[in-house]
């Protein structure tokens, strides 16, 4: 079912679902004695993790990162994966 709803609710109606699963994974994660940390997502697409440049254009495609600092290239979803982990482990 689709929702219509005002461009100031956009943000906040949207973020709802984010919460809720953030909630979910925190509870099983808490049974099973596994930590969360939460890490901001911005830039995890477009940051090379080899030189650490950060720009849109490593993103030219949809699925592709390609530094264009270094040249490093990677999947763009495997790569923020990584940023991911990095910026939870530091
Ligand atoms: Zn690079």
């Amino acid at each position: 079912m689709e929702k219509t709803v005002r461009k100031a609710q956009r943000r906040q109606h949207s973020s709802w679902s984010f919460y809720q699963l953030r909630q979910f994974i925190q509870y099983k994660a808490d049974l099973a004695g596994i930590p969360v940390m939460l890490v901001d997502p911005k830039n995890t697409s477009r940051t090379c993790i080899q030189c650490g440049y950060v720009a849109k254009e490593n993103r030219s495609l949809r699925d592709n990162f390609c530094c264009r600092a270094c040249g490093y290239v990677d999947l763009a979803d495997k790569l923020a994966a990584e940023n991911i982990r990095r910026d939870a482990v530091n």
